[in-house]
């Protein structure tokens, strides 16, 4: 296969591609563009089909990183790792270690950070062989301590976001009473959740495993539907917090709901989804600025700040970047996702 002409290649810095014989590391780290900063991105590790798959993985994901990160003001670039293999199975303290080295030769270019198949503890092993991990430091919260998992950053930031939202779209500032269907109760979905539930909200929640929906329904009285009836649902948001694009040919006639917004990466199945939702009257929340309470986080940890009333205010920055997203996109009558691309092009491009 050619690397160069695959659309997702655009305009990318730097590819390399790592193996180690002896632990089986097959893995690629991707750095988009770092005029903003180091590429400071998650490492997944997933058992891809094919080489192919997950080329194509590594690309998309470290590009909308790039996005992200300027989106949020944050001088960072974007970049992203996947190792080839099953995170249950193949994950050995050797494999993790030869990635470390092979992140560490990429000289601080780019910073690995937690993601689908990775957690704080083997971010925690490999900064035994390299300083360019993230997510490992612990920090303070208003009850204790919390570890480096920035999921509850992410959590908040999305909170904050649904509020924007629910502003533009439905023009309240409370969320009580407001009906919202969320779809994935994960580390952060469920946080969610549970927040918008102290902020007044009515829940309808799924997800494909029944422990979190068992607990969805005693801890925060939510009605619990099945996965493929939460699109449906006659509610004013629907916040996807599982899988991507979920925002397809197939889901967007079924949607009643009026805002879209939600944790979830690259939601949209393809660009034109994005317009698709803009003609049915449904304002889509771009998910790389609702969801950048996590790099937030992340970035406070990497230049050792945590003023904890700093990193605040700046998740809820998030709130002004929608607001100014959504401004555009009315006056221009164009999708959100255009108008969030434009935005950050002009922040990173600069
Ligand atoms: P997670 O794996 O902890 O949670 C995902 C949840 O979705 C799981 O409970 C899973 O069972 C459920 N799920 C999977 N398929 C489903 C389906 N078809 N229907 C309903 N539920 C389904 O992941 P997470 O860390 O909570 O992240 C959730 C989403 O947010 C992901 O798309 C992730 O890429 C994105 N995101 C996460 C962070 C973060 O800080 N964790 C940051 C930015 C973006």
């Amino acid at each position: 296969m050619s690397v160069f002409s695959l659309s997702d290649f655009a305009d990318h810095e730097q590819v390399v591609f790592c193996s180690d014989e002896k632990s089986g590391l097959k893995a690629i780290i991707a750095v988009h563009n770092s005029n903003l900063g180091p590429a400071l991105g998650g490492c997944r590790m997933w058992p891809y089909a094919s080489e192919e798959e997950a080329i194509r993985d590594v690309l998309r994901l470290s590009r909308g990183m790039t996005y992200k990160s300027a989106m949020a003001n944050l001088k960072l670039g974007g970049g992203k790792s996947v190792i080839i293999g099953n995170p249950r199975t193949d994950k050995t303290p050797e494999l993790l270690k030869a990635f470390a080295q092979a992140v560490e030769r990429v000289n601080g270019r780019y910073i690995a950070a937690e993601d689908s198949g990775t957690g704080v503890d083997d971010m925690k092993y490999m900064s035994q062989f390299t300083d360019h991990v993230a997510g490992i430091i612990d920090k303070p919260t208003e009850s204790g301590v919390r570890n480096g998992d920035p999921s509850p950053a992410t959590a908040y930031g999305t909170f904050v976001g649904i509020k924007a939202a629910v502003k533009e779209r439905l023009g309240r500032d409370s969320l009580a009473g407001l009906k919202v269907a969320v779809q994935g109760l994960g580390n952060v979905g469920f946080d969610l959740a549970r927040q918008l539930k102290e902020a007044g909200a009515q829940l309808w929640v799924t997800d494909i495993h029944r422990e979190p929906l068992v607990r969805a329904a005693k801890e925060i009285d939510a009605t619990v539907v099945a996965p493929d009836e939460i699109f449906g649902l006659d509610v004013d948001v629907f916040a996807p917090c599982a899988l991507g694009a979920i925002l397809n040919d197939q889901t967007i006639p079924l949607l009643k709901a009026k805002v879209v917004a939600g944790a979830a990466n690259n939601q949209l199945a393809e660009p034109r989804h994005g317009a698709a939702l803009m003609h049915k009257g449904i304002l889509y929340a771009p998910d790389y600025v609702i969801n950048a309470g996590g790099i937030i986080d992340v970035y406070y940890e990497r230049t050792c700040n945590f003023d904890r009333a700093e990193l605040k205010r700046h998740i809820e920055s998030i709130y002004d970047n929608l607001m100014e997203i959504f401004a555009r996109a009315r006056k221009e009558e164009r999708p959100t996702g255009e108008v969030a691309d434009a935005i950050a092009e002009e922040r990173f491009k600069r």
